[in-house]
């Protein structure tokens, strides 16, 4: 890498105190060896331990420590897109503290961009992680790529380096939900991938659970699909066509049978359907109008507390 240029971390922080310093240590040292020069962009997501103290500890002696803080939980979308907006660096490179994600990787994520890609994705050659975790992991992406038709890389990790001009692209997107791997590919560019090995949790506990996973998963689905809007427009079509023929066989019933009942228990059949019908309806579209509601009220993404040597 020409010494002229510049890396910078971008590193979202909840709740990340036992992982701080070891993190440092260990990108420090890699950094160094590759002799470049970098900053590490820090974004609080409203932590609550010792987290932001011991940053700012770190921050006081070490100048490329750079700390913003939010005045409470945004999510870790925010947190990244805090981090692209305030790096100032030729590349950005995204990780998380908790060193699942490798430091001696940077070096062939550097050697990787610079062969002139705009976005090096890392994949995880195998994932230190539960046996259910893993299996959730990939039915969230699965389930994400039949509604999306986004080519998402299978096994992403976390750890990935972009340029300045993608930075900049990424600026650009004024969306509030925000499914940040969705982004990336709808940017595109030239983009390629490369096998990490990651690691367990250095310390603390993953900050996203079961409920949350699937809090994402929806949102990423509602976000770039609009298959559940076809698939109940289909489901409509179905159900009201069910409803026509089995009208016409009671007709029919009621005209060449002997002592057919046709009162109350097709018409509650049919009451029923087309309630279900209606209520799906109104489903998807209050699903659709919340997103346009959240869209049109046009809050920025993040309140910021305080900024440490920006
Ligand atoms: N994170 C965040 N805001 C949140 C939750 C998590 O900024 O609301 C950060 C967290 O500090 C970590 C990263 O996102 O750096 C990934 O979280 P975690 O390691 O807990 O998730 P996992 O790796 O288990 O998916
Ligand atoms: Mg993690």
């Amino acid at each position: 890498m020409e010494p002229s240029k510049k890396l910078s971390l971008i590193v979202p922080v909840y709740f990340e105190e036992e992982c701080i310093e070891q993190f440092l240590k260990e990108t420090e040292y890699h950094l160094n060896l590759i002799g470049i020069d970098y900053e590490y962009v820090f974004i609080d997501d409203g932590s609550k331990d010792r987290t932001v103290e011991i940053i700012n500890k770190c921050a006081e002696t070490n100048k490329r420590i750079k700390l913003i803080e939010f005045s409470y939980n945004h999510g870790k979308q925010a947190a990244v897109s805090a981090g692209i907006s305030f790096a100032t660096g030729d590349y950005l490179l995204y990780m998380d503290p908790d060193l699942q994600d490798p430091p001696e990787e940077i070096a062939r994520f550097i050697v990787e961009i610079e062969k002139g890609y705009d976005l090096v994705f890392g994949i995880r050659k195998e994932k230190k992680d539960t046996w259910l975790n893993t299996k959730l992991s990939n039915l969230f992406w699965t389930i994400l790529e039949k509604f999306t038709g986004l080519k998402i890389p299978t096994g992403l990790a976390v750890m990935r380096i972009f340029n300045r001009k993608f930075a900049d692209q990424f600026k650009l997107y004024g969306e509030k939900n925000r499914f940040i791997e969705g982004m990336f590919m709808h940017i595109g560019m030239k983009w390629t991938t490369i096998e990490i090995i990651q690691r367990e949790r250095f310390a603390g506990v993953s900050k996203f659970n079961f409920k949350r996973k699937m809090q994402l998963a929806f949102n990423a689905i509602l976000d770039y699909s609009e298959l559940p809007l076809k698939m109940a427009v289909r489901l409509g079509f179905i159900l009201s066509f069910l409803g026509f023929v089995s009208l016409i066989v009671i007709v029919l019933l009621k005209i060449f049978t002997y002592q057919f009942q046709a009162g109350w228990p097709s018409l509650i059949g049919l009451f029923l359907m087309g309630l279900g019908l209606q209520l799906v309806f109104i489903g998807i579209v209050a699903l659709y109008l919340g997103k346009i509601y959240k869209e049109v009220k046009n809050r920025p993404l993040y309140s910021i507390r305080n900024t440490t040597n920006v």
